[in-house]
């Protein structure tokens, strides 16, 4: 079999398994190379293996709230190790289904590691294949500082390695996978301190959700220490971690400390100075709005470009690129306005759009909020609450809603309706005129004063 293909994507994450597979299902002859599991971060160190834990943490408030529910619920502990090992299984069975799926599609798959040698040519362990077209998608892994014993912390990858459960663990971090980390670790009965070296949580969100998840956060027992870095790790004498802080504070006693600080591409291995690929100063491989990098026929799709780190956002840029070379529509590309996001954070968040600050930089006095702030009715009568808070934003005399930023229990399923909604450019008589749900929380979207 020869070694000439008309696309190979180099990741067989969400970004190179789409675009591969889409380029097949046009006829192209595609390849994937993968230099470890397929799936890629999502399905084996992120969002799938995530939301596992994210819905044993569910389970685990569930019956917290049982009792005010009218159940006699006597537990006898968690099981640590048994929900890993099922997570794993799960997650062992979407491996099946995936060398399946790339052979139904006609998708060679190529294990190893995949290195430039021109534009055109990589090697792959030794062996060289040939593309007319190259997809780069080798995504990015967790940051780890040069702090003094950063090595004795673990990034999210180690958590999902942990097979027991950490007791008493600090988690560094603002964004998305510290808030997430955190929340469901406190909810499945560790101690957790949350380290901030500002005063915020997820600086690109609108303030109130942030604000509002900071309450809950602390209202739900998780630790906050905000304004300070991390200056050491270090190992006590009984095995246990203390971190050491600017301005003489320490956490000590802990079993896992967990860094959460951002994530870098993983280009270090491509050798694209063969192909002159140019990357930015931080490692991402810049892309035009077609996905299109420097070098024509070298193409780069998910999280190495440096825009909206989503598995979905990655698989759409695929798809729309093998669409647009191969499926005989030149026209197809990503659009990276109005992405909708949810973070899995308790409770979780769900928004899109700009936020109200964003909204008044750029149409000023043409702006209108809506907003509200409840309990919702599950929580009526239980011991622990949760509240739910959101906000619209709506610009013009016309009041597009160019803004919807949702936080409370059911956000995260409830944000892709609106999504749709807002992306056709509904306005807020749009959302007035629908029949409201009810009793739901999402009704308070369409009946807002
Ligand atoms: P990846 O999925 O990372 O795939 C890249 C693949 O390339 C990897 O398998 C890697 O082994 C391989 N590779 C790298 N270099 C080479 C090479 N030289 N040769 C061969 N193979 C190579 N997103 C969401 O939308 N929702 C979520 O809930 C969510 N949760 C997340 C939770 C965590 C903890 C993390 C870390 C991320 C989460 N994400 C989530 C983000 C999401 O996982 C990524 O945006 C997505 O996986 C990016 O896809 P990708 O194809 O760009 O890269
Ligand atoms: P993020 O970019 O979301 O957040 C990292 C934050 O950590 C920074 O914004 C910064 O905030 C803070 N930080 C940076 N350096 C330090 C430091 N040295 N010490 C303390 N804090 C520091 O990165 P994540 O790693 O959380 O996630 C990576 C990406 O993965 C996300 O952006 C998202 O795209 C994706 N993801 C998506 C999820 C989802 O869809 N639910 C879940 C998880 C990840 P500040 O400047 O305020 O200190």
């Amino acid at each position: 079999m020869s070694n000439h293909y008309d696309l190979i994507a180099i990741g067989g994450g969400s970004g190179g398994l789409s675009v591969a597979q889409r380029a097949a299902a046009h006829g192209a002859r595609a390849a994937v190379v993968e230099k470890a599991a397929l799936g890629g971060t999502c399905v084996n160190v992120g969002c799938v293996p995530k939301k596992i834990m994210w819905y044993g943490a569910t389970v685990a408030g569930a019956l917290r709230d049982a009792a005010d529910y009218g159940f006699s619920v006597e537990q006898h502990g968690f099981d640590w190790a048994k929900l890993v090992r099922q997570r794993d299984g799960y997650i062992h069975g979407i491996h099946a289904w995936y060398h399946t799926y790339l052979a139904d599609n006609k998708v060679d798959e190529i294990q190893g590691t995949a290195r430039f040698i021109d534009e055109h040519t990589l090697e792959v362990d030794g062996e060289r294949y040939t593309a007319d077209h190259i997809a780069i998608s080798p995504g990015g892994q967790p940051l780890v500082p040069d702090t003094p014993g950063a090595e004795l912390g673990i990034t999210s990858d180690g958590f999902f390695a942990l097979t027991e459960q950490p007791q008493e663990v600090a988690v560094i971090g603002s964004g998305y996978i510290a808030v997430e980390l955190a929340g469901l670790l406190n909810a499945l009965g560790s101690r957790v301190t949350l380290v901030l070296r500002k005063h915020q949580l997820l600086k690109e969100f609108e303030p109130m959700l942030r604000e509002t998840l900071m309450e809950e956060m602390q209202e739900s027992g998780v630790n906050i220490i905000t304004n300070t870095s991390v200056t050491a790790i270090e190992k006590q004498d009984d095995g246990k971690l203390r971190l050491n802080c600017q301005g003489g504070l320490s956490c000590s006693g802990l079993d896992s400390v967990i860094w959460a600080i951002g994530r870098v591409p993983s280009t270090q291995e491509l050798n694209l100075s063969a192909a002159g690929v140019q990357m930015d100063s931080r490692g991402f491989v810049p892309t035009d709005e077609w996905q299109n990098t420097n070098v024509a026929g070298i193409y780069a799709i998910g999280d190495v470009t440096g825009r909206a780190a989503l598995t979905p956002v990655a698989i759409a840029a695929g798809r729309r690129l093998a669409d647009r070379l191969f499926g005989g529509m030149p026209e197809a590309r990503l659009e990276y306005e109005n992405i909708p996001t949810v973070v899995f954070s308790h409770p979780p968040i769900g928004s899109i759009g700009v936020s109200e600050d964003e909204a008044r930089e750029q149409h000023g006095d043409a702006v209108k909020i809506y907003q509200t702030r409840f309990t919702p009715m599950y929580h009526a009568f239980t011991h622990h609450k949760h509240i739910t808070a959101m906000k619209l934003v709506c610009v013009g005399a016309e009041e597009k809603v160019i803004g919807c930023h949702i936080i409370g229990l059911g956000a995260d399923e409830m944000l892709q309706g609106f999504a749709v909604a807002i992306s056709m450019g509904a306005t807020k008589a749009d959302f007035d005129r629908t029949i409201a749900i009810h009793p739901t929380s999402a009704e308070e979207l369409v009946t807002m004063r």
